[in-house]
């Protein structure tokens, strides 16, 4: 096992102040250089004179199977069962996710500690008292977060998962990036060699050990209509929301592209020659590929106002967002279960799956905007923001954001760096 480096803070390090937006708690955002990586820590750790075992709780366990492998007795997988549920609200454990920690006195020294595991956050630790009754402690992790900062640039041929991958950036903050920006740009037709990115993203450590990624704080990409940049910023009433650097919300209130990373296979157009009827037609929507069963999520908030079926469309919900905006999607093989026509649902809630019905050479998505009930370019159509700041957020985001830039500078010099929250 390799041990955990020593943090060094540079004595070049930029120390910032950051105003908590709301809070108006003053930060010291210090950027740290780190040398050296961090090694894992295994399941068993051994202290001076405790042993330590965790047991992952797979299908078919349940806490009393577990407690009577380990030599508890009946009375007292009661007394445990009892204070878990009365004192911590925990009434079973869950499998491939739940951990318990058996801690003994010495190698095989009589258990002094059990501790459920529900999440790297959370311990619940169990001790017996004299009298033979279990209590329980339920303990919250403290969490620190760090923001680290990666960039990388399209190479010819390249996918932005390829380059950000190669950049460093985990999977899940690509799928994070590809959400985000699914409202500014289309990722197949957009991306050129020699474009360039950054992300800077949340990395969650306990104890100097690395736990997981949280949440993506800023992204920049440079799209073919210029750079797009948000910021992941809290409002005073502790919502939280993308903006640009401007202030402005960055979310629009519709996907352009409802799929992530799904490939444009045609494109929106007033005449095209249908590849069905062989004859030349508008092509009022955009279609992705999409293999038969991809779920469809809807492209933003709104009602179903029809869900049905008609030979060009095959199996479509059509979703009205506002007085202005409508969404169809067509060809499904299936609807969502529970969205029918009057559900309200949310953006990015799944309400059908792809498929080949009606006139479709294959499996796709065809994805059509209606603007004032008017097919419009889902790809060019100008999308209204939401979430748009008031004054007093406004000012205290360009704090914020003027802030976390100069703290981001120091990142961007050194890529060994991070930013302590
Ligand atoms: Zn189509």
């Amino acid at each position: 096992m390799e041990k955990v480096k020593e943090i060094i803070t540079s004595k070049k390090a930029t120390r910032v102040v950051l105003w908590v937006a709301g809070m108006l708690a003053v930060v010291a955002l210090a950027v740290v250089v780190v040398f050296g990586g961090f090694g894992r820590v295994g399941d068993i750790v051994r202290g001076t004179n405790t042993k330590h075992e965790v047991v992952d709780v797979v299908a078919g366990d349940t806490l009393s199977k577990i407690l009577s492998k380990y030599g508890l007795s009946g009375n007292d997988i009661n007394s445990i069962a009892a204070t878990l549920r009365t004192n911590a609200g925990v009434g079973g454990l869950r499998a491939n996710r739940d951990k318990i920690e058996f801690i003994r006195d010495g190698e095989d020294g009589p258990l002094s500690k059990i501790v459920i595991i529900p999440s790297p956050w959370r311990r619940i630790e169990l001790t017996c008292d004299d009298a033979g009754n279990w209590n329980c402690n339920p303990i919250d992790i403290q969490r620190d977060t760090r923001l680290v900062y990666r960039q990388g640039e399209i190479l010819d041929g390249d996918s932005f998962y390829l380059a950000g991958s190669r950049a460093g950036i985990p999977a899940g903050i690509l799928a994070e990036v590809y959400d985000l920006l699914a409202f500014e740009m289309d990722f197949e037709r957009d991306v050129r060699a020699g474009q360039k990115f950054s992300v800077v993203f949340e990395e969650n450590y306990a104890d100097g050990r690395k736990i997981d990624n949280g949440s993506v704080v800023v992204v920049s990409f440079d799209a073919l209509r210029g750079n797009v940049k948000m910021y992941r910023y809290r409002k005073s009433d502790n919502t939280i929301g993308y903006y640009d650097p401007n202030g402005n919300g960055a979310i629009k209130s519709l996907k352009r592209t409802p799929i992530n990373n799904a490939r444009v296979t045609s494109s929106f157009s007033t005449r095209r020659k249908h590849p069905v009827l062989g004859f030349t037609r508008a092509h009022k929507g955009v279609d992705f590929r999409a293999p038969t069963g991809t779920p469809i999520p809807s492209a933003g908030a709104g009602r179903v106002v029809a869900r049905g079926y008609n030979r060009g469309h095959g199996n479509f919900i059509k979703i009205r967002h506002n007085g202005t905006f409508e969404t169809l999607y067509a060809h499904l093989s299936k609807f969502a279960k529970n969205v029918k026509v009057g559900t309200v649902v949310k953006q990015g809630q799944i309400i059908g799956y792809a498929g080949a019905t009606g006139l479709a050479t294959g499996p796709h998505l065809h994805y059509e905007v209606i603007k004032d009930g008017k097919h419009v370019n889902p790809m060019t159509v100008k999308l209204p923001a939401i979430n748009n700041l008031d004054a007093a957020n406004k000012k205290s985001f360009l704090e914020y954001r003027g802030t976390l830039d100069k703290a981001i500078e120091g990142l961007v010099k050194n890529p060994k760096a991070y930013i302590q929250m």
